[in-house]
């Protein structure tokens, strides 16, 4: 095979590895009149306390880039998705929370992450249901559940009917979505740390 026939072939290589891809560009009109969500912090116990209603977290894609760096801004703002197998979270096993990286809402626990396989950190259920919003996702020629973070709209992942006991949900996560503090930290912080 000549070096010419080998190009397609490192091009597509290239897309499957660990690559940091640029972010597209997504223009939105922050919108600052939007109504306040409801949605859970963690309470004084660990667990999820009462609903509460709370400003969205709305900034410019300028604001978001800044604050997230070039990956996570890919993923979060403009609805990327990090290779497989990649992620810092996937092969995490210790005991705590992971918060939204875009607002620091507590999304999932460690109680239930579990080993998909897929490559991408996997959970069976939400921290609380209140903090993730849910769409229906049609790109890529699938029909596909997104999930959003309900407080900063950041892009989280997908949601599928294939999981475990006890709910059959497998929460897809992209861990660059993600911030990961072990319980003693969350212990310390609580949802004080929430932006
Ligand atoms: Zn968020």
């Amino acid at each position: 095979m000549s070096p010419r026939h080998l190009l397609p072939l490192i091009a597509l290589l290239s897309m499957i590895g660990c690559s940091r891809n640029t972010a597209a560009p997504v223009t939105k009109t922050p919108d600052n009149s939007s109504p306040p969500v409801a949605i859970r912090l963690i309470g004084p116990d660990g667990k999820p306390g009462p609903v509460v209603q709370s400003p969205r977290v709305v900034k410019t894609d300028a604001e978001w880039e800044k604050q997230l760096g070039t990956e996570a801004y890919r993923v979060l703002r403009a609805k990327g998705t990090e290779a497989p197998f990649c992620g810092n979270l996937l092969d995490n096993h210790k005991q705590g929370v992971y918060f939204c990286a875009g607002c620091d809402l507590p999304l999932f626990s460690s109680g239930s992450k579990f080993h998909s396989g897929t490559g991408w950190p996997s959970f069976y259920q939400p921290y609380a249901k209140e903090n993730i919003a849910e769409i229906r996702d049609s790109t890529h020629g699938m029909i596909r559940t997104e999930i959003l973070c309900t407080r900063c709209g950041g892009h989280l992942g997908h949601v599928f009917n294939d999981g475990p006991a006890p709910t059959g949900l497998r929460y897809c996560l992209n861990s660059v979505s993600l911030i990961f503090r072990d319980e003693a930290e969350v212990k310390k912080t609580g949802s004080a740390a929430a932006r």
